[in-house]
């Protein structure tokens, strides 16, 4: 049920071994100190900057990490105000086999815990208990038609359109409307805008699904020890035109000769850095094309556990996107009486206009049906706001109508082999993960060491 679930149920992911020992290994060539004179400008400081940082520090170069938040990250934050780490944006490691994140999450000190999927249980409206037999039979069902509805799709159709053309009578079906937002919308993005052609791509890891359980935060807090980090440094203009590039931060003009631009593609898109000379034509096509979707987190905390001792727990409301699914987090915090949820796509967006006190009563509102009136209130709430956070501007990529493969290499593209791209947007087989985030970040360090 997590993210790209049904994509690893249903193709067999590539090893990270077979594609990327160039990635993973450090670089043949010899540093001849020369790389000591080179100074390389990474901008951000998530997973995939921070990760380049890393590399290039070790081959010799003068390595500064310009982040425009108070602490490193980006998309793997936590909040532990409550006592229990919640994290903000990344939680699960997505496959555990050949994934990159899985002996870094192990060096960084980052505690996992294995999410089992068939732990669950789901609910219609009145509360009424699913048979685990319908539950199941319509995920059976759900993963064939993701396997071969790409046949049927066109470059100009969206997977909603297409699917409600093929499956008229699940279109309104709460517990398709459940899977579809559960399943699809959560890791990718809007129906109606996704591609009904690449809906299902991006290669997968086997293995278990793990979740992080002290923070992955654990993991960037752990790549920028050592680093030259630079916080609350907002960068707003890239000047490459002679060349030593010129950065503005904070009304200060840095130079470098290299530099790897890691900042979201929703930033890239609200055009939030100016790039001299512009950048070029492809480039600006494939921010335009590929999608940034939306997804919010909430987590609430209670003084008593009054659910089922599973680790989902999942509802099908009238309405799509809307708080549908229960992550029990006494599971893997056996003292702390925490569920999260979530919002997606429009729904998402919705929630960032709404107060604590309505998302509250909204939440309420389902596990009364499920668990009755007479349920205590939560006693906190913690809470996202991907789409308007000037940070990110949406949770991640997906494959938009509109969207061709070659978008993501576009948006890789070295530019006069002195800007660099990084980031989850630039990884054409995993794009939207912290894996492909990570590996993002070290396949163009390896570019600036090859030079
Ligand atoms: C809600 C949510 C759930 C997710 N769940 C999972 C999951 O379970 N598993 C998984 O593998 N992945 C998940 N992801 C995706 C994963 O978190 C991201 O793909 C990954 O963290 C992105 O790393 P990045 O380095 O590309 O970008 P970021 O982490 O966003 O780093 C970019 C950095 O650039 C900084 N920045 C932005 N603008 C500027 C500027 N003008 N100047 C300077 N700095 C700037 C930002 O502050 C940020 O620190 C999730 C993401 C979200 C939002």
């Amino acid at each position: 049920m997590q993210r790209r679930k049904f994509i690893k149920d249903t193709l067999t992911g590539l090893p990270v071994l077979l594609l990327a020992p160039s990635l993973l290994a450090s670089s043949c060539k010899k540093n001849d100190g020369n790389n000591k004179n080179k100074t390389i400008i990474v901008i951000g400081a998530g997973i995939s900057g921070l990760a380049a940082a890393k590399q290039l520090k070790a081959e010799g170069f003068n390595v500064i990490v310009l982040e425009a938040q108070e602490k490193v990250g980006g998309r793997l934050r936590t909040d532990r105000s409550l006592g229990v780490a919640f994290d903000e944006g990344a939680s699960w490691i997505h496959g555990i086999n050949g994934n990159p994140i899985t002996p870094l999450a192990a060096q960084a000190g980052m505690d996992t815990f294995e999410t089992v999927d068939e732990s669950r249980v789901s609910y219609d409206i009145g509360g009424v208990l699913r048979s685990a037999a319908a539950y199941d039979n319509g995920e059976t069902e759900l993963y064939s038609i993701l396997n071969s509805m790409m046949n049927s799709g066109n470059a100009n159709q969206s997977f909603e359109t297409v699917f409600n053309n093929l499956y008229p009578s699940k279109a309104n079906d709460r517990l398709w409307q459940f899977f579809l937002s559960t399943y699809v919308t959560f890791d990718t993005g809007d129906l109606n805008q996704l591609s009904s052609l690449l809906y299902n791509e991006g290669e997968e890891f086997s293995g278990v699904e793990k979740i992080a359980t002290n923070g992955y935060d654990t993991i960037p807090n752990y790549l920028a020890n050592g680093l030259n980090v630079q916080l609350n440094q907002r960068v707003t203009k890239i000047d490459y035109t002679d060349a030593k590039i010129k950065i503005t931060h904070n009304g200060n003009i840095s130079e470098a000769d290299y530099v790897i631009v890691t900042v979201p593609l929703g930033v890239l898109k609200a055009n939030r850095i100016q790039f001299a000379p512009a950048l070029p034509i492809d480039k600006q096509f494939a921010i335009n094309k590929i999608g940034m979707n939306c997804v919010n987190k909430f987590l609430l905390t209670w003084n008593t556990a009054f659910w089922d001792d599973v680790q989902y727990i999942s509802y099908t409301p009238a309405i799509k996107d809307k708080f549908n699914y229960f992550v029990n987090v006494k599971k893997f915090h056996p003292a702390v009486n925490a569920l999260m949820t979530f919002a997606y796509a429009d729904y998402a967006r919705q929630t960032e206009t709404m107060t604590d006190a309505q998302i509250i009563g909204e939440v309420m509102s389902h596990l009364k049906d499920i668990y009755g009136t007479s349920i205590p209130n939560p006693t906190n709430l913690l809470r996202t706001k991907w789409q308007t956070n000037e940070n990110a501007f949406g949770a991640y990529s997906y494959t938009a109508v509109g969207t061709e493969m070659k978008h993501f290499e576009d948006l890789a593209a070295t530019i006069n082999n002195k800007l660099f791209f990084a980031g989850e947007h630039t990884e054409v087989d995993y794009f939207s993960t912290a894996h492909g985030a990570y590996l993002s970040g070290l396949r163009e360090a390896n570019k600036i060491i090859n030079l």
